[in-house]
């Protein structure tokens, strides 16, 4: 088996085999770009390595013959006393895992060669023992698992015995002691010294990537960012080059175009005289990248070019790594970079505007979990709030909360169900449960590419990093900023579309994009490159797709709102709440009626009420189909609670009251109690049982219709009964309804549907029979998943559904997104049978699952004719029912 890639042999789209890093590393080279030599290890040794616990066979002979031949190519050989060679090994999966994996630099230094290395680089000794330094620090942390906090303090003590906080104060006779120093921590945690064989040194490091899969902050980022558990990582071994070198060597990141906002420019930071992870570990403050033009304008303009190059072959925002040694560029690594929701439109709408991607690839580009995003409100910054701090804007949004130190901290009181803010100097791997658990993320140092940036951009959380003005004091559990102190507890606020900092709760506002959907700015006219990214992109989506997209309204207000996000009718209007509040009265009536007169009287009551409903609704969707759901939820719903009746009536009893009235209620209710009641008598069941009930609604329905139309509106109800298990309910209620509609319509021309939703098992599986009794099917998913998977889902959620996602028997709530393999399979048949007995008959869906985005896809796929979903889902159905078809 070949283990090993020379970079000249691989290029970008092997990224299962040799991960992201080592794919672009071989991308780049054959472009002829300036990568310095080096190879790939693949993901397949990695997967036997951890299969096996030892390399497989044939990887060692491998790595021999890649070495030697990097070092003739480089005319050096690995840790040589003279002239040495040294490499970096570093770690890279197929999807990138921001510093959740291992990396080590300077390879090949040792007692000897770091002679060798001063030599090379013109007698300068402080940096070669600043680079072997840096090696005994790495490799004891990432290879040998030494407290990195050790070396630290090794490090704050040299720096405090030189009188100095500056790394570069210290020269190289201070280096040389800090070595000695290191190399006392690295024997006392290892038992062993620190190996001077380069060729040992550079196994073990592999060996020690190939481990960095399975640590714990790996596996805890793979489960939050759903990446697949047996993917391995490949290991890159690479030339050095240096950017501690002297002033005019340095290192730096860059992004092609603005990851937060996609405005073009130069984005980056640039940090002189400094090795790889110092840039990103915001360890000193970096320079933009724009002053390196003045620093080194030959490299500047290189990179430059080589960064329009970049995005000209990926046709994407790119990211990249880059160092310069004494004034030669070197490029490092460069990916897809990720991106914010904003940026990730409008990068998508200005590559079409530059021809290089045409707007089906820019509706590709962009996805639902994205727009959803831009609907986030923003602060509302009109009254007298101003900020105490401004950092960096890192990943968008409008967060407040309370303030916590410490990453356990976060997710304690996350638990408890608060909002937290958590705050750090900088983040790190280990800070990952904590973001996770935090709504927003405030640092006082780093950029836009340090980890939390980085980290809370892939999650889509508020961040705001490098907000200098804080003292942050972690074990204080306090900050101070203006000479206010904030301690744990106390409640900021943070922008991080602006980076700014609030002390208190900001009250907020809608977002740009939701003011776009609501039509209260029109993109033609305005100067706001997301919301015409938007625009273009939605309009695009809406001529392809196929499905077409309603929503869950129960309300006229509801009703109007979606269709100004551009819902195409109602799929699911619930008719319970009309039957709370001030009707409450009517409809207890109703349930106690002793006698049919009652009965019809409270009937009597509720029609016309039902009826203005029907008319305020049937205005607003002004000629576009409305789906009218007949009573649902078992009627105990609408009577008080048992117990409290009970000690009502009991206390009035007491008093020698008079409660004839509380206790005929008393006994329905107790007459009503059901051990399960979203099985028992509920839908249709209910419709079967109450005479007039589900009369009374049809004919508030008609009579709604026939008003609207009457008074030059357009109203096309569709009827649907709930909860139907047998073709027989369907037939007996439409019997009736049909009866009551002829005679309300007469000859008004308006039509009347009549169909089921389909929710319970046995309907699917008998759909071809129910077919021949419904007009329409509409699918709820939800009780076709609570009762496909015999899950109640007001009490599993809390009660095991972490155990199951922790195990990965599914790997989201079924509640979430549609289960293709089980209720979506129940979803295909029936739709399958339905339209075999009955073509053309119409399909869709209401429930949670027609706003998700990947159950959006499969009812794509299933050939529904629609799904509904809450007016706010509106725009992320649309925008994904487009990106179904292309
Ligand atoms: P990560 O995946 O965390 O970005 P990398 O493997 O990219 O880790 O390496 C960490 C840092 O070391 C980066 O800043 C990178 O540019 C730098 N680096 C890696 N290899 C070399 C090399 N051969 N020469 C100089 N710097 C390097
Ligand atoms: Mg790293
Ligand atoms: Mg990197």
């Amino acid at each position: 088996d070949k283990y090993v890639y020379d970079f000249s042999e691989g290029n970008k789209d092997l990224k299962d085999l040799l991960g992201g890093k080592g794919a672009n590393l071989a991308e780049m080279t054959n472009l002829g770009l300036p990568v310095p030599p080096g190879f790939t290890i693949t993901t397949e040794a990695c997967k036997a390595y951890l299969a096996t616990g030892r390399e497989p066979d044939g990887l060692a002979g491998q790595i021999e013959a890649h070495l030697e031949s990097l070092e003739r190519g480089m005319g050096r050989r690995l840790g040589d006393p003279q002239d040495p060679l040294l490499v970096s090994v570093r770690s890279g999966a197929k999807f990138s895992m921001p510093g959740m994996m291992e990396t080590v630099l300077n390879v090949g230094l040792n007692d000897r060669s770091v002679v060798g290395l001063s030599k090379q680089a013109g007698g300068n000794d402080r940096f070669a023992w600043d680079s072997y330094r840096r090696l005994i620090q790495m490799f004891g942390k990432t290879v040998c698992e030494v407290p990195g906090e050790e070396f630290e303090h090794a490090l704050e003590d040299a720096k405090r015995a030189k009188g100095t906080k500056n790394d570069l104060d210290l020269d190289a006779d201070d280096l040389r002691g800090l070595v000695d120093a290191y190399k006392k921590i690295f024997a006392k945690h290892t038992g062993r010294e620190f190996p001077q064989e380069p060729r040992e040194q550079l196994d073990l490091a592999i060996r020690a990537v190939f481990e960095s899969w399975n640590a714990e902050r790996a596996i805890l980022y793979r489960r939050q960012e759903r990446i697949p558990a047996d993917l391995g990582t490949a290991v890159n071994v690479v030339a050095m080059v240096f950017g501690n070198l002297g002033p005019d060597s340095g290192t730096g990141v860059a992004f092609t175009r603005d990851p937060g906002s996609g405005a073009q420019g130069i984005y980056g930071d640039y940090l002189a005289n400094a090795q790889g992870e110092d840039v990103v570990a915001g360890i000193r403050n970096t320079v933009p990248l724009q002053e390196l033009e003045q620093l080194d304008k030959k490299s500047y303009d290189e990179l430059l070019g080589i960064m329009a190059r970049l995005e000209e072959h990926y046709k994407d925002l790119c990211d990249i790594e880059f160092t310069i040694e004494r004034g030669k560029l070197w490029m490092l690594q460069t990916r897809v970079g990720k991106r914010t929701a904003a940026a990730a439109f409008v990068i998508a709408g200005q590559l079409v505007d530059e021809g290089l991607i045409d707007l089906d690839e820019a509706l590709h580009r962009v996805n639902g979990a994205q727009l959803a995003q831009l609907m986030f409100p923003r602060f509302q910054l009109d009254h007298d709030f101003q900020p105490v701090a401004k950092g960096i804007g890192a990943s968008p949004g409008a967060a407040s909360g309370k303030v916590v130190f410490t990453s356990a901290r976060a997710v304690e009181l996350a638990a408890e169900g608060e909002s937290v803010i958590l705050v750090r100097r900088e983040t790190n791997p280990d800070d990952l449960n904590g973001m996770i658990a935090a709504k927003g993320i405030l640092t006082s140092r780093g950029g836009k590419t340090s980890h939390a940036a980085v980290v809370a951009r892939g999650m889509g959380k508020t961040c705001v990093s490098g907000a200098d003005e804080l003292e942050v004091d972690v074990p204080g559990k306090k900050f101070t900023v203006g000479g206010q102190t904030v301690g744990e507890g106390d409640v900021v606020s943070i922008d991080g579309t602006t980076g700014k900092v609030y002390l208190g709760e900001v009250p907020v506002m809608p977002s740009e994009v939701v003011q776009y959907f609501e039509g209260s700015l029109d993109p033609e006219h305005i100067d706001n490159a997301l919301v015409r990214a938007v625009h273009r992109i939605m309009t695009h989506a809406d001529g392809k797709r196929r499905l077409a997209v309603r929503t869950n309204a129960d309300t006229g207000a509801d009703a109007a709102r979606a269709r100004r996000f551009g819902a195409e009718g109602i799929g699911l209007c619930r008719t319970e709440h009309m039957f709370l509040g001030d009707r409450r009265e009517l409809v207890e009536r109703l349930i106690l009626a002793r006698t049919d007169d009652e009965r019809e009287a409270s009937l009597a009551a509720l029609l016309p009420l039902q009826r203005e409903d029907f008319i305020e609704i049937f205005r607003e969707m002004d000629g576009l189909p409305v789906t009218v759901r007949l009573i649902d939820p078992p009627l105990h719903e609408f009577l008080p609670p048992l117990e409290q009746l009970a000690v009502n009536v009991a206390v009035a009893q007491e008093r020698g009251e008079d409660v004839a009235k509380e206790e005929a209620l008393l006994a329905a209710v107790r007459r009503m109690h059901e051990e399960n009641p979203m099985l028992g008598l509920r839908g249709v069941r209910l419709g079967l049982v109450i005479p007039g009930l589900f009369a009374m609604q049809v004919r508030a329905i008609a009579e709604a219709a026939v008003a609207v139309a009457g008074s030059g509106g357009s109203a096309c109800p569709e009827i649907m009964v709930p909860l139907v298990g047998a073709v027989q309910e369907l037939e007996t209620v439409r019997a009736e309804a049909e009866k009551i509609i002829a005679e309300v319509v007469g000859d008004s021309g308006v039509e009347v549907l009549i169909g089921t939703m389909i929710e319970v098992p046995r309907a699917a599986l008998t759909a071809g029979q129910i077919a021949e009794a419904a007009q329409f099917f509409s699918f709820g998913t939800n009780d076709l998943t609570q009762m496909g998977w015999g899950f109640s889902r007001d009490d599993v959620e809390g009660a095991f559904f972490w155990r199951y996602l922790e195990l990965g028997i599914f790997g989201i709530s079924p509640f979430e997104s549609i289960d293709r393999d089980g209720v979506g399979r129940l979803v295909r048949i029936a739709a399958e049978e339905g339209r075999a007995a009955r073509p053309g008959l119409k399909l869709g869906v209401c429930g949670e699952h027609g706003g998700d985005p990947d159950s959006v896809h499969f009812f794509h796929e299933v050939g529904l004719d629609y799904v509904s979903c809450s007016p706010f889902r509106v725009p992320v159905a649309r925008l994904e029912a487009g990106r179904a078809v292309v």
